[in-house]
């Protein structure tokens, strides 16, 4: 299909790179780790080296500090190819990108200056954001009047933090994390909770269990656990108290660059299920020949067009907000794109019959994929009900 969203030849060098990377450590790779028992099996710093060398690991950074500078339209565009290889390693980097253009942001100069050479110099750095705790998900996506159980409690030159964070993607892999603890009693999140940079090697922060998943296995998610941490003054991101604003503010474009790896793997299913129609025969010709299947082909493919168009305008929009960004930008994407998904799984798994069934076809794998994204990045129910709090004044 055209991406008719390319705008220039930089672009195009970018999205040949990526996809020369997917065909070559990605694809060959990706069934035998996912099918590894032991989650932490199924992660390859192999992969994240190789996609260091030709420059995906950093691509989001200025180039004053080593990246590309990608915008948020082409990062789409990069972390839909990926995702179009393998789930898990799309979402190990559209974290990464994405947490080093908000650290860009967000961050001051001191903060730069202090850690974004040092990660754009590791060929294993990796980032991560740990907000979700057992008690408290879809309660900081709307927000609820509750707090955060990670707190931090104010100590001479800094917060001493308890607590822990789980499902936390890259949570066992990264070198630096953005962590949001609630650092005022009494308040609800929205009002008292801060946003920290915690560094990996930091004394009283360690990794919990590593989560074994249905899909997505690629990509490692973990436990996230504070005893006594002590973080500096220095590490505060933004203002205490403030957390939510640098989510408000730095945060527009994850929404839909969630969309983008889920929209991957909408199309590896859509082109496994062509592929199939084109070969196997039933009722005297080829499943491409019957009505039914040829409607749903082209079903699929609308859904998947409408994605990635709704996807782009969000990613564009995030970077020019003054052309009409909206806030149900930043969170309707994705539900749509990971909803898109979900049906073409079925319907993949469907054209394929028993076959699609067997693990042998490599369908299965991707209906486990499929699945991370009706709640990774927040559940789709979640996610309609704050759009429809920014729609609608309570
Ligand atoms: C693969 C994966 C990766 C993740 N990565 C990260 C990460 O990197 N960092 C991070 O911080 N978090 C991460 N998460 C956490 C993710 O954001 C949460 O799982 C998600 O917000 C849902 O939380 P929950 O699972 O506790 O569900 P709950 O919040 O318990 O929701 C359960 C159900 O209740 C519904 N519900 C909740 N409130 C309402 C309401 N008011 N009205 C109607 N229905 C409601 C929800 O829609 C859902 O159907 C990840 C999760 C997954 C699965």
């Amino acid at each position: 299909m055209q991406n008719i969203f390319i705008q220039n030849e930089n672009q195009r060098m970018i999205l040949g790179t990526v996809k020369r990377f997917v065909d070559a450590e990605v694809r060959p790779r990706a069934a035998a780790l996912d099918a590894q028992q032991d989650p932490e099996k199924s992660f390859s710093w192999e992969i994240v080296e190789r996609a260091n060398e030709v420059g995906i690991r950093t691509m989001t950074l200025d180039e004053k500090w080593g990246g590309l500078g990608t915008d948020s339209l082409t990062t789409s565009m990069v972390i839909e190819e990926l995702g179009k290889g393998d789930i898990g390693v799309s979402v190990i980097f559209a974290q990464t990108l994405k947490i080093a253009q908000i650290m860009q942001n967000a961050l001051n100069d001191e903060q730069k200056a202090r850690v974004l050479p040092g990660f754009a110099k590791d060929p294993r750095g990796m980032l991560a954001i740990g907000i979700t705790e057992p008690d408290n998900a879809s309660n900081y996506f709307l927000p609820y009047p509750t707090s955060f159980r990670t707190t931090g409690q104010k100590t001479n030159g800094g917060w001493i933090v308890n607590g822990m964070k789980h499902f936390i993607s890259n949570g066992n892999r990264s070198s630096h994390y953005l962590l949001f603890v609630q650092t005022e009693k009494g308040k609800p999140l929205a009002e008292g909770s801060t946003c920290f940079l915690v560094e990996r090697d930091r004394p009283g922060f360690t990794i919990g269990r590593v989560h074994d998943k249905m899909g997505e296995r690629l990509a490692n998610n973990a436990e996230l656990v504070f005893q006594d941490c002590f973080i500096p003054d220095e590490n505060v991101v933004g203002k205490v108290g403030k957390g939510f604003g640098v989510l408000a503010e730095f945060f527009p474009q994850s929404n839909a660059y969630a969309g983008a790896t889920i929209l991957g793997v909408a199309v590896a299913l859509h082109e496994k299920a062509i592929d199939w129609a084109k070969v196997r025969v039933q009722g005297g010709k080829p499943l491409i020949e019957h009505d039914g299947i040829r409607a749903q082909l082209a079903e699929m493919r609308m859904l998947i067009d409408a994605s990635r168009s709704y996807i782009h305008r969000a990613c564009w929009l995030a970077d020019h907000q003054d052309h009409g960004w909206d806030k149900t930008l930043g969170v309707l994407p994705k539900a749509m794109a990971s909803q898109a998904a979900w049906k073409i799984a079925t319907w993949c798994l469907e054209i394929h019959g028993g076959h699609g069934y067997m693990k042998e076809f490599g369908v299965e794998k991707l209906v486990r994929d499929a699945a991370a994204f009706l709640h990774s990045d927040g559940v789709n129910r979640t996610l309609f009900l704050k759009a429809a709090n920014f729609m609608f004044q309570k």
